[in-house]
Order: structure tokens, then sequence, then C-alpha cells
């Protein structure tokens, strides 16, 4: 299916809006729109890259007046000849426009077609096509920002670097097989153990960088933990405020979900089991133990929340804040909040590190954000460093570590420069595997990626 010459094509656009664009990509692109386009002239005979205002015709019906903009090989998205018809955004209208461009000869596109094609095209590589759908998924600031760092090839170019290096690692070593007989090392065995360490620590850095890729590509996961009512749920209606309204606006979207999702400055942050925090009257619902556990330790950030009604204080009316019961990963994040402060007597002082609140009041509640926002170090994407967001580049660098240590520990035991390279090749191997480049991935890689796509890019 990925290698066929068809030519596709596809709306573009979603159902609703007031024009929509169809896409068509293949070798006979513009000649089958010619069979339905009517202009001044020909679209065969335009330029490349340029807009035509035409009629699209049935037999000797139009069917609606469009814009079409011609793109010739290689300078398309696409790397074939395509054109892009701009009609009339009614769903009438696309279904006729498309069903004509079947009828002469077009099929209709899979999901991600044509950024297939712009792939095996070498217009993007596999790193920067998977950008290219969560550039379009993205809802944050900071999502658009690394799916762009990462569509622009920031990403591909650090993992084409190290792949280099290794193959220029190899090379030396393949160097030293052609001059067996002599026993000669162009590989010195220090640098090169050096070099390959050098590698780990840096496929270590992409690695770690996956948990915060992935909290900006999804939500950053928080939890927030306390005792039967300390105030949970008083404090989340707080916080989706009237991002909540917004959402409810649109009839039976958000009833059944159990994660509600918060924008702060950019940031998306994912409130994990919102069903355990809201009240309820399904006992079997109620939020148990273990359940708290288990978001506990899904959570980047964890918003303990105490009740200041039940703390104890000093003579000078200092609250003291009770050891929390759990215990958190080095990646993880705790924020001390102590809430209903309004019943608190005005003496009464809290450690500096704590938030003080009254969900009730909506007091603190800024505070909270600004403290949920500052928690998340988004620093990393503003330098625009390479950041790991997917799941499936962060397995195949796994895979890439445990292969260089096997490598590295070849080299130790000083196995033959032969043993040596292959080792090293496989590293390659699975670096190469995220951009795509060494070897064409295999179709089911493709569909595996391509699937998520929208129909129409
Ligand atoms: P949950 O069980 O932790 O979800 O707690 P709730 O949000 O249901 O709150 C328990 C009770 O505490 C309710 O009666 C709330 O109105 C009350 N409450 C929550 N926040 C505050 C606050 O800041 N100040 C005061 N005085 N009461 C609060």
């Amino acid at each position: 299916m990925f290698s066929d010459r068809d030519t596709i094509v596809a709306p573009a656009t979603a159902p609703g809006g007031a024009i929509a664009v169809i896409r068509i990509s293949g070798a006979d692109a513009i000649v089958l729109c010619d069979r339905i386009f009517r202009g001044r002239k020909p679209l065969c005979e335009a330029a490349p890259q340029t807009v035509h205002y035409g009629r699209i015709v049935d037999g000797t019906e139009t069917v609606d007046d469009v814009l079409a903009t011609v793109f010739r090989a290689p300078r398309s998205y696409t790397g074939e000849d395509s054109v892009e018809l701009s009609c009339h955004g009614s769903p009438y209208i696309v279904g006729e426009i498309l069903r004509l461009l079947t009828a002469a000869g077009g099929r209709m596109a899979a999901p991600g077609e044509f950024t297939i094609r712009a792939y095996l095209a070498g217009k993007l590589d596999l790193a920067q096509a998977e950008a290219v759908a969560d550039l379009i998924a993205s809802s944050s600031r900071a999502a658009h920002r690394l799916a762009t760092t990462q569509m622009r090839g920031g990403y591909s170019a650090a993992l084409d670097a190290l792949r280099d290096e290794l193959l220029r690692l190899t090379a030396l070593l393949e160097l030293e097989l052609d001059f067996s007989e002599e026993e000669v090392e162009f590989a010195d065995r220090t640098q090169l153990r050096d070099t390959m360490r050098r590698i780990g620590a840096e496929i270590d850095r992409l690695g770690e960088s996956f948990a915060l890729g992935n909290a900006i590509r999804e939500g950053v996961a928080v939890a927030i933990v306390g005792a039967p009512n300390a105030g949970k749920s008083t404090l989340l209606n707080r916080l989706l405020g009237e991002e909540r309204a917004l959402v409810s606006e649109i009839a039976g979207t958000t009833r059944d979900v159990v994660e509600e999702t918060l924008q702060i400055d950019g940031v998306a942050f994912r409130l994990l089991d919102t069903a355990g925090i809201r009240p309820t009257n399904d006992r079997i619902e109620r939020m148990g133990i273990e359940r708290t556990m288990a978001s506990i330790s899904r959570a980047r950030i964890v918003v303990r929340l105490l009740d200041a009604t039940t703390l104890r204080t000093d003579e000078a009316g200092r609250l003291s804040i009770p050891a929390p019961e759990f215990t958190l990963g080095a990646e993880q994040r705790l924020l001390t909040a102590v809430n209903k402060c309004d019943l608190l007597p005005p003496a009464a002082t809290l450690p500096d590190d704590c938030i003080a609140l009254s969900a009730r009041e909506g007091r603190g509640i800024d505070a909270l954000r600004r403290a949920l926002r500052a928690a998340v170090d988004t620093e990393a994407l503003y330098h625009g460093d390479p950041i790991v967001s997917r799941i499936r580049h962060y397995e195949a660098l796994a895979e890439a570590r445990r292969a260089l240590a096997a490598a590295l520990a070849a080299l130790d035991q000083g196995l033959p420069a032969d043993l040596l390279s292959e080792e090293i090749r496989t590293v390659v191997r699975h670096i190469g595997t995220i951009t795509g480049r060494g070897a064409i991935a295999t179709d089911e890689v493709l569909q595996h990626i391509f699937s998520k796509f929208c129909v129409g890019k």
C-alpha cells in the first residue's frame, strides 16, 4: 500500500468551515483535476506553485467555483505533482468533488498517506513525520513548540550526529580487519571507550528527557491527594473554574472523563483520577488507598492537600506539617498545600514552602497554579534542546543503550574488531529506527505510525 503510485485524494479540512480544501497528489494529479476543472486554461499548462480560479463541473453542471493551487514535483509536500482545491465548505460540495475525482481515476487516501509519501520521497524523516501529527494535535503552547522544533528536524540532527559518530567508529574497526595480518589498531581502545561512554551519556540524556517530553505532549500528570474532607473536590472545582464551564458547553463531552485538564501558562496539566476526587454516592467509587497510591505513582507532581483544622499549632501559632505517608521518586515533585486557612486564627503561620489555601473562598489558588507551573521545567524546550516525546523513540533509545552496554562489555573483554563493530552496528540500527534513516522502515512500522494520522494529512 505504501509504495503504490496511485493518485490519492482527500479532504484536508474538517467539516464546518466556510472554505474546504481538497488535496490531490500523485503523478496524475494535474491531469485528473483537468477532467473536472474549467478555468481560463487547463491546469496542465499552469506554471508551478500558482493559483487558478475556475469551476468544478459534472458534465454540463457546475458543482462549485474553486481556487486550484498547482504544485509540481518535487516542490510539494509529498514531493509529487499535487493540486489543492479550495471550494465552499459544504459537506455536499466536498462529497461531490471527491466523487468526481475518484470517478476520474483518483483513490481516496488512507490516514497519513500524504505524509507517508513525503517520508518516502525523503522530504521528512519518521521523527519529523510524527511531529506533523503532534503539531496538528497540539493543545498547548509547549506541545506546539516541541512539535515545531521536532518537525524542523532539531531532534533528528542530534540523532544523526550520534549515528555518524558510531559509524565512524565501526569504519575504523573494520579497517583493522583489512590489515588483520599486521595486528594494527586504528581505533585506539582507550579513545574508543571514551567515545562510547560519551555517546552512552548522550543517549541517557535523551532517554531522560522523555519524562518531560511525554509530559508536554500528553499533559503533566498531577495527583491531588488528601484525607477525606480536606477539600480536594472543592479545590478541583476552583482549579478547573472557568475552563470547565467552557468545555461543558459541548454537550456530553466531559461527564464521564476521569482525568480533567488544565492549562497554566502554555503548559497542559492532567489531573489524575478526578473521579476519585469528586464526591460520589457510589461506595465502590470512593477513592481507596490503593487507588491513591496508583495515582501518586503515575503523577509527575503530587499536590498534598492538608486540612488546616487538623494540624497542630505550637505556642507561637506555627502550624506543624506531618511527614507525608508516601515517598516519591527522584523525578517527582511534591507540593504541600494547606486548605481551610480561612478557619485559622489570624496569628497562625505556615512554613514557607507550604501554599496557604482557602478553596472555599478561592484564596491561594493563583499561588498554587504558579507553583504547578514552576514545578515543570520547560527551560530545556526553550533552549531548543532535543527532547524525546514518543514512547516509540524512548524504546528505541533504551534498546540502543542496551546494545551500547554490550559493545562496551565486548571492548572490555578485548573482543576482536569484527565482533565489536557488529555490536556497534546494532546500536546504530536502533538509533536509525527513530528517524527511519539507514534503512527504510517496514510497512508494519509505517502502518503503525501513520494509522493515527487524520485523513488528508
Ligand atoms: P474532599 O473530601 O477532600 O473532596 O473535600 P470536599 O471538597 O468535599 O470538602 C469537604 C468539606 O470542606 C466541604 O463541606 C467543603 O465545603 C469544606 N471546605 C473545602 N474547602 C474549604 C475551605 O477552604 N474552607 C472551609 N472553611 N471549608 C472548606
